[in-house]
């Protein structure tokens, strides 16, 4: 035992042997021991008053004095106190470091909680975002940014990686937000100044668009002289061959114009409305008579319609699709092969597949095959037909429709391109 120890209780022993001794002398034993337990008991009582006064209010310096046990355990409180104050002390440095260096990040950072109310906010966000500091902390991020995209993003942020948005500030500004969730229930928004960007894809796009359609007017007139020449009797027959080349090749070049104007005009738009209704079997039927006028077609081009429902949106748009998707299944199809149109609905949505037992698509190729110009299958692909846009056109249009697309294929064995619309992209008659 500790030697402060041993003294309070060899101390108080006596003090209580001295009480019952002077208590023993008026006859009451007793009463003398139980009045010094009393004042050793207030003693103790005072002491701690002075303990708890010094912890509430004094300064660490200003340590009570006392004896007894007293002392060492004021020494340790205040070694603790001290701790604990310049632990303090350098937290709140820390967060103040933290806080300035978030501050100075050129990027915007929002912390959400579980409801998307905001929690916090830098310095760039608050530009950004045009956040005005009392009014906006604790709103709900939906009533500040309302575009259905964004909106769409926050209650699944699983299922992209970012989306742009304009900046709600106004002016040219766009903005790219990309949610991170973290700890229990939280989610950080960062959010970056993307507007150089969306500018020049704007003017790549716009420019891939005014040169189409500049290029169609001059391709018309040569289309017509060129047809023109190909039924003009006085034109010696050794010009006929090079004047069909001429025509299939301006009938491609014209195609491939088309082409790129459609992408372009589909890569700029938002959503589609869903407020016009697309007849899904006349689409489809559509699609199938337009592959049966084409060169070598397979055979047998079936018809599965599992579901009487049809689907909301563009139809000019809907039918590139499956025209787009047909005509890519013929063009890489034997005569001999088959292929497949069926269109089912189930809990998850619609589902619109074309399948065929054609070439089929090497593994490797599959991610790449809907970026533009990209060809499974190099020169092979070209010498088709094809324009190496058909399926880029697809994956804007499906993008379009909240739709996305599915690639199935094995070399040698055949595809199923299969669009996944969501329910309510579906109406349901
Ligand atoms: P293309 O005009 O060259 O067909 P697409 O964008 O439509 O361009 O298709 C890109 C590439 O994907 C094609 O060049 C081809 O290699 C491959 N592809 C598309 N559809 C099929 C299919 N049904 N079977 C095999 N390969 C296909």
């Amino acid at each position: 035992m500790p030697k402060v120890w041993t003294w309070t209780l060899f101390s108080y022993g006596a003090a209580l042997v001295a009480g019952g001794l002077v208590g023993f002398l008026y006859d009451r034993t007793t009463l003398g021991v139980l009045t010094m337990a009393l004042g050793l008991l207030a003693w103790q009582l005072y002491n701690l008053y002075r303990l708890e006064r010094w912890l509430a209010t004094g300064k660490i310096a200003e340590i009570p004095d006392g004896n007894g046990a007293w002392p060492p355990v004021f020494a340790k409180i205040q070694f603790i106190k001290s701790k604990v104050k310049r632990r303090g002390k350098r937290f709140r440095k820390l967060v103040k470091e933290l806080r300035a260096s978030t501050e100075a990040f050129p990027d915007g950072g929002v912390i959400l909680n579980a409801r998307h109310e905001i929690i916090n906010y830098n310095q760039a966000a608050r530009v950004l975002l045009g956040l005005k500091n009392r009014r906006d902390r604790g709103q709900r991020l939906e009533n500040l940014l309302r575009y259905p995209d964004f909106v769409d993003y926050l209650n699944n942020p699983a299922e992209r990686q970012a989306v742009d948005i304009p900046s709600p500030a106004g002016g040219e500004t766009w903005l790219s937000c990309r949610l991170i969730p973290y700890g229990p229930e939280q989610t950080l928004l960062l959010i970056r100044d993307v507007s150089q960007r969306v500018k020049i894809e704007k003017v790549r796009r716009d420019f891939v668009a005014n040169a189409s359609h500049e290029l169609r007017s001059p391709l018309t007139v040569i289309m017509g002289y060129l047809d023109a020449l190909a039924e003009d009797d006085r034109i010696p027959d050794s010009w006929n061959q090079p004047i069909n080349v001429m025509q299939d090749q301006a009938v491609r070049m014209r195609r491939l114009v088309e082409d790129l104007l459609q992408l372009s005009k589909l890569e700029s738009g938002q959503s589609v409305p869903k407020d016009r209704v697309v007849d899904v079997a006349a689409m489809i039927a559509a699609a199938r008579k337009e592959a049966l006028a084409l060169p070598d077609h397979p055979g047998t081009i079936g018809i599965e319609l599992q579901s009487p429902a049809n689907l909301l949106g563009e139809e000019t748009e809907l039918q590139s699709v499956v025209s787009n998707l047909v005509a890519n299944a013929v063009r890489y199809t034997p005569p001999e092969g088959e292929i497949t149109i069926r269109w089912t609905v189930d809990a998850d949505g619609g589902h619109l597949a074309v399948q065929d037992t054609g070439i089929g698509i090497a593994e490797e190729d599959i991610p790449r095959v809907t970026e533009r110009f990209y060809r499974a299958d190099g020169g092979r692909a070209r010498q088709r037909g094809g324009t190496g846009l058909g399926l880029a056109i697809v994956k804007y249009a499906l993008r379009r429709h909240d739709a996305e697309l599915e690639i199935q294929s094995r070399l040698g064995q055949g595809s199923t391109f299969v669009c996944h619309f969501p329910r309510d992209r579906l109406a349901l008659s």
